[in-house]
């Protein structure tokens, strides 16, 4: 009789160690590597460039921030690297003493993430190599500065520049080189850094098609190796769909679209590039103009209403607003 009674709550017992043990514990659950909070950003003048934005990545994520030109995309990756102040919110960066990032903290945040630019932003007049060992600055101090770059730091910095195929250029003056080269450069001073989070915005919006999308390819290479986390913002929705692991649509400043490469639907990516219906209708009558475009006038963070002609610019697509520009 007793043996009845004991044994089912023998059983549930075990089946609830059972339980516990499957169950993951709290440190084996991958955290993000950062956690933006609700942060926006309104630049001084009024224009509210990022709405409150709220967003994880996760470590060794290669994650694109896709939009047309004016999303927001520039503004929320400045704003990560602490480029442009948050208006509000806040960033949690895993590892980070104190995690929040603060003024305290931030020349440590800025260490660990590294930035590249759309346009390169190299000293042209420099040697490639001097020009990569720009990424260890922020590494040395005040007093260290005051002297030459020693031997181990320019082997460092001739290993990354083999890495992005650059090394037969290292004593070139990077003002020499194409676009795609100086890009790759850029992506070797990055790299220098040996950042946690590599942020890079529109890396290959000035660079034609072939070399945009073999830029590309070598810095995605180059993270999924490395185990590096990337924010990569692009306009181009065909290198989205072929890199990311996961995409985030912004449009006028917010969060339209957050998904795998296989969720960006041709409806998702007209509804991101949808642009308000501004142009001047020659054949509408005068007074039926208001009612046309109530939309995009009724909302005061529309980019028209900060533009000095908004209504005779074209609607443009997305591949033509940055693409080509020479470097
Ligand atoms: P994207 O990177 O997607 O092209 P941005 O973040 O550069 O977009 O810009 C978003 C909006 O913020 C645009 O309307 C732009 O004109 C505005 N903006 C960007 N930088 C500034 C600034 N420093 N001061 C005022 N407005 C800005």
């Amino acid at each position: 009789m007793l043996m009845t009674q004991v044994l089912p709550i023998l059983d549930h017992i075990v089946t609830s160690l059972k339980e516990l043990a499957m169950k993951p514990a709290p440190s084996d659950i991958p955290r993000a590597l950062l956690t933006v909070e609700d942060v926006s950003v309104t630049y001084p003048g009024g224009h509210t460039a990022l709405h409150s934005t709220s967003l994880r990545v996760q470590p060794g994520e290669f994650l694109v921030l896709l939009g047309a030109s004016g999303a927001g995309k520039s503004t929320l990756l400045r704003s990560i690297n602490g480029l442009v102040s948050p208006s509000t919110g806040s960033l949690l960066v895993q590892g980070l003493s104190g995690q929040t990032v603060t003024r305290h903290n931030l020349r440590e945040h800025r260490r660990r993430c590294a930035m590249v630019f759309q346009q390169h932003h190299l000293i042209g007049r420099q040697t490639v190599l001097a020009n990569v060992l720009m990424g260890k600055l922020g590494a040395r101090t005040a007093w260290a500065s005051l002297w030459p770059w020693g031997r181990a730091d320019k082997l460092e910095a001739l290993a990354v520049l083999e890495r992005v195929g650059l090394i037969d250029k290292a004593l070139e003056r990077a003002d020499t080189l194409s676009g795609g080269q100086q890009q790759r450069v850029g992506i070797a001073r990055a790299l220098l850094q040996q950042p946690r989070l590599l942020l890079a915005d529109e890396p290959v919006a000035s660079l034609d098609p072939a070399t945009a999308q073999s830029v590309l390819t070598l810095l995605h290479e180059i993270c999924k190796k490395d185990q590096l986390t990337a924010l990569v913002s692009l306009h181009q929705v065909n290198l989205a769909r072929l890199f990311a692991d996961r995409i985030v649509g912004l449009r006028h400043g917010r969060v339209v679209f957050e998904g795998g490469p296989q969720d960006l639907t041709p409806a998702v990516e007209a509804d991101l590039y949808a642009q308000p219906q501004l142009q001047a209708q020659p054949h509408a009558q005068p007074q039926a103009q208001p009612q046309a475009q109530p939309s995009a006038l009724a909302d005061p963070d529309s980019p028209y209403l900060a533009d000095p002609a908004p209504p005779s610019i074209p609607s443009r697509s997305p591949s033509t607003t940055k693409e080509f520009q020479p470097c």
